[in-house]
């Protein structure tokens, strides 16, 4: 057993001693299997949440109303989450009341794929109901039972399941593939926030080119946020070679600049998606720099209005269409190169320059900044006090 099992034998031995049944189960147990590293480990039981919360001294109560309570064990915390079943879906997104059980078995067939619906005992013994271990082995994604009955209980399942086809780089199983075609238009009933983590997962994954494929073919990309037109733009990334992404930026970007979308379209595409004020303007920002790249113009104040981070961003993304001679080397040395990097490194702020100048706080002050930061960057003044108060007083004068 990989250590973080080892290290939650303790709590799976507690709630047997007390009677109760214990396992590991979900991604760990799987990622065990394929020789993948793990994070965290989930462990399902037969012991309701009061019952778990009576046994432990120090417990969280994380998702009490799905079963899931937290057991805080030497600084580390486990999720464990009582056997239930997710009997009546009325809406495609989420049971209408989550029923704890005492039985794995109904436990594990209310689970989505037949590789993540196997049960660890702490032996070392694998728990395989639905042939979960062939399908690790022949690199299939199968649905638990009917395939067709699964998504339409719960939509989401089926971009976890094409996120899964990159992540793992597993093919899905054909009665599976054709039950999300059949069911792909229940995507709309998920919330953005819940496609979204999937589908970043899909472009982060192994092999994307697989996930996206599978995400076209099965009509999938219709139901997400203003996808619905985009057919040729996700065409476009799947056909990138060696593609490979590594974070959310990144893969807005590249959105973005194969859906040839302007920065402010960029903008709107995230908003749409639900990601947060600060990755909508990182996307603008790397989205500018790579359109600057692309026109052959990247000065060095787009350089510094774009930052470090940001830029790395657009040099891959550029890197990835590979329609220019820009190289990220060069880019980030250029980078590097700069006088400052932010209006922190100015040497004057703007009490400085309202004590010396005699102007007023306001817009004023605010545009002078700028075009110092301009022109500190474009080397036009050396950022000294004496030349930028000396190239300010010259600025009002005009
Ligand atoms: P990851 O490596 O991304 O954490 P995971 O399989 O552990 O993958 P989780 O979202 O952590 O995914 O879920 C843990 C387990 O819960 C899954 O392995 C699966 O058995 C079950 N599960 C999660 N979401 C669903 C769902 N929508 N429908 C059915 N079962 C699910
Ligand atoms: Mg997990």
């Amino acid at each position: 057993l990989p250590q973080p099992f080892k290290d939650a034998l303790p709590i799976l031995e507690k709630l047997r001693d007390a009677g109760f049944e214990a396992y590991f189960v979900g991604g760990s147990v799987r990622d065990t299997l394929l020789n993948l590293p793990i994070h965290d480990v989930d462990i399902a039981t037969s012991a309701y949440p009061e019952e778990i919360k009576n046994l432990f001294s120090k417990t969280v109560d994380t998702g009490i109303e799905h079963g899931t309570v937290m057991v805080l064990d030497h600084g580390t915390g486990y999720e464990i989450t009582t056997f239930r079943t997710e009997s009546t879906y009325q809406d495609y997104r989420r049971p209408d009341k989550v029923q704890f059980v005492r039985s794995l078995d109904e436990d594990l067939k209310r689970r989505d794929l037949t590789i993540n619906a196997l049960a660890l005992k702490t032996n070392g013994e694998i728990i395989d109901l639905f042939g979960g271990l062939k399908d690790l082995d022949k690199h299939l994604l199968r649905a638990v039972g009917v395939a067709n009955e699964r998504f339409h209980e719960d939509a989401l399942r089926m971009m976890r399941t094409v996120r899964f086809a990159s992540q793992l780089d597993f093919k899905i199983d054909n009665e599976t593939l054709t039950a999300i075609s059949q069911n792909a238009a229940l995507l709309s009933k998920i919330s953005v926030e819940r496609i979204r983590v999937e589908w970043i997962k899909l472009l982060i994954g192994k092999n994307p080119r697989a996930g996206l494929e599978d995400f076209l073919k099965t009509k999938l990309y219709m139901y997400c946020p203003l996808f619905e037109l985009k057919e040729a733009g996700l065409e476009k990334i799947k056909t990138i070679p060696n593609l490979k992404l590594d974070n959310e930026e990144q893969c807005w970007t590249l959105i973005a600049t194969c859906f040839e979308l302007t920065a402010e379209e960029a903008g709107q595409l995230v908003h749409a998606w639900k990601c947060s004020k600060e990755l909508k303007m990182n996307v603008t920002k790397a989205k500018k720099a790579v359109e600057a790249m692309l026109a052959n113009e990247l000065t060095p104040y787009i350089q510094y209005l774009t930052g470090r981070d940001m830029l790395e961003v657009a040099c891959r993304v550029v890197q990835l269409i590979n329609i220019t001679d820009y190289t990220s080397m060069s880019v980030m040395l250029a980078y590097e190169g700069l006088p400052i990097k932010s209006r922190k490194d100015l040497v004057v702020d703007g009490n400085v320059l309202r004590q010396f100048l005699n102007i007023e706080p306001g817009p004023q002050l605010g545009k002078m900044l700028i075009q110092l930061e301009l022109a500190v960057v474009n080397r036009k003044v050396r950022n000294e006090k004496l030349a930028l108060l000396e190239y300010a007083q010259k600025l009002i004068v005009k």
